[in-house]
């Protein structure tokens, strides 16, 4: 293999370089940068967002939104888990199906910087929408 810091050709089972000593662990692993959970602001995960908002729209908080349709992000949540629940009685779970789904969809687009269609506006400080193109 050849070095990836200096290109000197070494031998396959070489631990270290010959000509500069960095260690070859493994033959050129391309470096995996996977979005941490605990980033900036702006790294928020579509795939967490969505599946945070099929559990009573929860993704929203998560993307930092300051209100949902209105209402402020906490209270929605709390009315959501009201809804499913009634929900789950009146329509036998066939309503939060379908919440869900809409809620996980609607996540994922805003988490992917796009508008979405349910109304929810950003926190103070957060200009998500203005950097849309
Ligand atoms: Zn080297």
């Amino acid at each position: 293999m050849f070095c990836p810091r200096c290109g000197a050709p070494n031998p396959e089972d070489a631990a270290y370089c010959g000509n500069c000593g960095v260690a070859l662990v493994s033959p050129a692993p391309a470096p995996i940068t996977l979005p941490a959970a605990a980033g900036s602001s702006d790294d928020r995960s579509p795939l967490m967002a969505s599946v945070l908002n099929a559990l009573f729209g929860l993704g929203y908080v998560y993307l930092g939104y300051r209100k949902v349709l209105g209402l402020p992000a906490p209270l929605f949540v709390a009315l959501m888990v009201v809804v499913y629940f009634l929900a789950g009685i009146l329509t036998d779970g066939l309503l939060c199906v379908i919440l869900s789904v809409v809620f996980a969809i609607d996540g994922h687009q805003k988490a992917s910087g796009l508008k979405g269609y349910v109304s929810a506006e950003t926190g103070p400080g957060e200009a998500r929408d203005t950097q849309i193109h």
